[in-house]
């Protein structure tokens, strides 16, 4: 069938690029050791920076939220798939940020990039004098929810303030948005968000954060990059995902009570779609009541110990580990068919690691991405960096 046929030449010109991606099916709970293919495998790739994908109490209450909701939410927010266990989330959440916000309120989401398409077109889309300012290294959901809205778009450079401000102050647009995400998800660097939300303030634009990656992991209770940096503006609009440190999955934003009542009547992506499960809601209250408590500080300590393991023990040459404070840890190699061998050697040894190419990363500077989780031990670390040590020096 010829169409089909197309098909089969598109997919053999990604293969010709060495850009076909493998998905491999694991046979066990997420956690610091997965079972594939009959193997244990110690992984570091998974975004679950805390180790709660598997909590105990997290399980039992997802038991619990079945036992008493059901499976399904039946429809959407806006019919009748608004369920109580979604409205106590979204106070939590509310509450779980609302100190960095003000008049504070929250809204869920199935997933984070529903999430970032229903922020960015909700504030812009159909509004004529809106123009919006995104960060070059921003997740692919952020540029997918930039080009949904079709609006204005300007991409200024990575961590280029000077740049930004220079398309701010050109700008006649009446809603300005910068949007950005606060740790970069394939290099692991916080974003400037002080130096940003300053810039929001002179010009007069809102500061989208997507904190996918600092939601739980960062600030003291780690309530995330805001805290991390003690930011408080009415100018922010914070979005979080749960599926990442919080172990479960969907994704909220929280902002002052008039943007999120936009997202409510605007979004689309929120209004046409069916809730999430409200066992997973309500689930995630006791995974918020663990990252606020004493176990998300050992939680948090135990991932920040590893981060300067690793950061310690690695002695690379040729590679690069970038200067990465959180628990994405890249290694630098460059070239893509390099990228994958040491991600196949690695794989040999039982060690799961992410190799990314391009597109996903700039053309030459394909990398491991390594996690770090609070589920590894110091021994899980000693044992990845003796095998990176190692393959650096043997693949010369
Ligand atoms: N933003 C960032 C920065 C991410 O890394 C991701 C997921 N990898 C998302 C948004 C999307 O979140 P979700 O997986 O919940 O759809």
């Amino acid at each position: 069938m010829e169409l089909l046929n197309r098909l089969n030449q598109q997919l053999q010109a990604l293969d010709d690029k060495q850009l076909i991606r493998k998905r491999r099916t694991v046979n066990s709970p997420c956690g610091a050791r997965v079972s594939v293919d009959g193997r244990e495998l110690l992984a570091f790739c998974s975004n679950d920076y805390l180790g709660l994908a598997n909590h105990r109490k997290i399980k039992l209450a997802l038991q619990e939220g079945a036992a008493i909701y059901g499976v399904g939410s039946g429809a959407s927010h806006l019919i009748s798939g608004h369920v109580r266990a979604h409205a106590m989330l979204e106070e939590r959440l509310a509450q779980f940020v609302g100190a960095h916000l003000e008049s504070p309120r929250a809204i869920s989401f199935c997933t984070g990039y529903m999430a970032n398409l229903a922020v960015i077109t909700g504030l812009t889309a159909g509004d004529k004098e809106a123009e919006i300012f995104s960060e070059e290294l921003n997740h692919a959901s952020l540029i997918d929810g930039v080009r949904l809205s079709r609006v204005k778009a300007h991409v200024y450079p990575h961590a280029n303030l000077q740049a930004l401000e220079v398309l701010l102050k050109a700008s006649k647009a009446a809603t300005k948005v910068v949007v950005t995400d606060s740790v970069f998800s394939m290099d692991g660097n916080l974003a400037p968000l002080p130096q940003l939300l300053a810039l929001c303030e002179q010009y007069n634009a809102w500061l989208v954060v997507d904190d996918a990656h600092g939601f739980g992991t960062l600030g003291d209770n780690g309530h995330g990059a805001l805290e991390h940096f003690n930011l408080r503006s009415p100018y922010l609009v914070y979005m979080g995902t749960l599926g990442k440190a919080a172990g479960v999955g969907g994704a909220f934003v929280a902002a002052h009570e008039t943007v999120i009542e936009t997202l409510i009547q605007k979004a689309r992506p929120y209004i046409f779609t069916t809730a999430t499960p409200p066992a997973l809601a309500h689930a995630l209250l006791t995974s918020l009541d663990l990252l606020e408590g004493d176990e998300g500080v050992t939680r948090r300590a135990q991932l920040q110990s590893l981060v300067a393991q690793l950061d310690d023990g690695l002695r690379l040459q040729r590679w690069q580990r970038l200067p990465s404070k959180t628990a994405i840890q890249p290694i630098l190699i460059g070239d893509n068919a390099e990228t994958m061998r040491a991600g196949a050697a690695l794989y040999e040894q039982g060690l799961w690691v992410g190799a990314i190419r391009p597109p996903t990363v700039a053309a030459g500077t394909a990398r491991l991405r390594v996690t770090l989780s609070a589920a590894h031990n110091s021994m899980d670390v000693a044992k990845l960096i003796g095998a990176l040590n190692a393959l650096e020096r043997d693949m010369k």
